[in-house]
């Protein structure tokens, strides 16, 4: 389960402990989504500061509540070319980094694959990140790949594309955070307008990648980001286990 910080970061570290607690007890394994507010790439110092801040917080709430991934949207172009903006974000990244070491804070920095044109995070950049910077590890939202590359996703070869792609970079795809939902596009066919329970008929399918994922064996911690998002994290959880009695 990823817990909800996008809107801001909560001050008060101890009922974030008893929540982790609860988890612990009940078996569910936390990551923390950071405030959307976070722009790491930005030509504007002051803002790139405020963003490193907003993410150390957001790591120390997920510190607090023992979730071992915190997933962020890197940031934005704002005008820039592609690997100026890639560049910036991967700075501020080493000084989060920097920060968190000094703490003694051992959580994953999860830049995530974002959904929109103007946003800095395709997956060939979340994956120079995490080549850069130790103790980044993507966090791959798939509906997001999708809706960024014009609704790219449409069986089992295209997950194996982008998985290939991945282990290249990093060596193993294993042990990822994946964000899924379907995804309706913008009129113009690319980028997300917005998130659909499974079974919309928007794309991608969840079918084929689990039997990607059951056929190379990774374990993931597969979080839903559709509008219902416990009900359709049991239906994917349940169609997982279905595809692997079959493929046993
Ligand atoms: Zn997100």
């Amino acid at each position: 389960m990823e817990y909800q910080a996008v809107r801001a970061v909560p001050k008060k570290l101890d009922p974030l402990k008893k929540f982790g607690e609860e988890a612990r007890k009940k078996d569910i394994i936390l990551s923390l989504h950071a405030p959307y507010a976070i722009n790491l790439s930005s030509p504007e110092e002051n803002k790139r500061e405020a963003s490193i801040q907003r993410l150390v917080a957001a790591s120390r709430a997920a510190a607090a509540m023992g979730a071992f991934h915190v997933t962020f949207h890197p940031g934005f172009y704002s005008g820039q070319a592609p690997e100026d903006a890639l560049r910036l974000a991967i700075e501020s990244l080493k000084e989060v980094r920097e920060i968190l070491d000094d703490e003694g804070l051992e959580v994953e920095l999860g830049p995530e694959t974002t959904g929109k044109p103007s946003q800095l995070g395709s997956l060939e950049e979340v994956l120079a990140m995490a080549r850069a910077v130790p103790g980044v590890r993507p966090t791959v939202d798939f509906a997001h790949i999708h809706a960024r590359e014009g609704g790219s996703i449409a069986g089992r070869l295209d997950y194996a594309r982008i998985i290939d792609k991945i282990e290249e970079a990093l060596g193993t795809a294993d042990g990822l955070v994946i964000h899924f939902t379907e995804v309706e596009l913008t009129k113009s066919g690319v980028g997300e307008k917005r998130h659909h329970e499974l079974g919309s008929g928007y794309g991608p399918p969840f079918r084929p990648l689990a039997e990607e994922m059951a056929a190379r064996g990774v374990r993931w911690l597969v979080i839903s980001e559709s509008p219902i998002l416990e009900e359709d994290s049991l239906k994917m959880k349940e169609e997982y286990l279905r595809v692997l009695e079959g493929s046993r």
